[in-house]
């Protein structure tokens, strides 16, 4: 190995707009929101930023029961409205992280009930982001997943469609093509965000070309578990590692280009520490 080794980090890694936004709200709210402060859940699907965070003295309510004063963090995928009601309720200060591309999908959500659509969330019945959706929806909506679950469903004349921001243009496309063979008009708001999109093909342009993929970000983490089968199908030696001091030099024998990427949760300093560990390994002359 040698200065012949090349590290290329994907085009598209790492925190997407919304979870960037999160953490520097949580950041700024560390030095001047009332004191505790605690994110409403994990920040984002990371246990190593969760303990960053903790560090800082932001530290974690899984309900509102665990924290009952000082401030509370909306995470970026976004609660339900009666949430935020019930913290200000309880005098608690409320900092709203919902990701504007979410926000966009709840206002999707009220104006199309509020015109008299039976709204369908296009979605993961139970993930947090689509219940939140459905909070807006006033009782109303349905979730489908996918065509199969349409089966189960009533529908009324004229349907509206939002989607959780990261479903798969195909999944929308089966169901809009279905529904408009049911119903009188379908109405769809196509609130898909590309971040997700746009990190597995670039995770997939350079899994093509690598010799090894090393995926940076938390092991509970869907997107990131979800880069990491991408990989691997397109190169066989991949490895998924939350941190920088999980990387072996064994992995990286006889390779010449050694991809990175990460996760839409994994913060940029990550991916920067897993890089510098890859050139003390290998003694890659860059990174590009
Ligand atoms: S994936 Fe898109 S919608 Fe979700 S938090 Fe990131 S930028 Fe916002």
């Amino acid at each position: 190995m040698g200065s012949q080794v090349t590290i290329e980090v994907a085009a598209h890694a790492g925190v997407c707009y919304g979870v960037e936004r999160a953490l520097s709200m949580a950041a700024d709210a560390a030095a001047s929101a009332p004191a505790p402060v605690h994110t409403l859940g994990p920040l984002i699907h990371n246990p190593l930023v969760v303990r960053e965070l903790a560090e800082t003295g932001v530290g974690l309510a899984d309900t509102l029961d665990d924290a009952n004063a000082g401030s509370v963090i909306i995470r970026a995928h976004g609660v339900v409205p009666s949430v935020i009601e019930a913290a200000r309720e309880r005098g608690l200060a409320v900092i709203d992280a919902t990701c504007p591309y979410v926000k966009r999908v709840h206002h999707a959500a009220e104006r199309l009930v509020a015109e008299g659509y039976q709204l369908i969330v296009v979605g993961e019945s139970g993930h947090p982001e689509v219940e939140g959706i459905m909070g807006h929806a006033d009782g109303r909506a349905r979730v489908v997943s996918d065509t199969s679950d349409l089966e189960g469903i009533e529908l009324e004349r004229r349907v509206g469609v939002v989607v959780q921001t990261t479903q798969t243009q195909d999944n929308l496309s089966r169901i809009v093509s279905e529904l408009t063979r049911r119903v009188d008009e379908v109405h769809v708001v196509n609130t898909i965000c590309s971040a997700t999109q746009e990190r597995q093909q670039a995770a997939a342009e350079l899994a093509d070309r690598a010799d090894v993929m090393v995926i940076v970000g938390g092991k509970n983490s869907g997107n990131t578990r979800r880069l990491a089968q991408i990989c691997s199908e397109r190169c066989e030696r991949t490895r998924h590692i939350e941190d920088a001091s999980e990387l072996d030099a064994a992995w990286f024998e006889d390779a010449r280009l050694i991809g990175v990427t990460a996760g839409a949760s994994t913060p940029s300093a990550h991916i920067d520490r897993a890089c510098t560990r890859i050139q003390e390994l290998t003694g890659a002359a860059h990174a590009r």
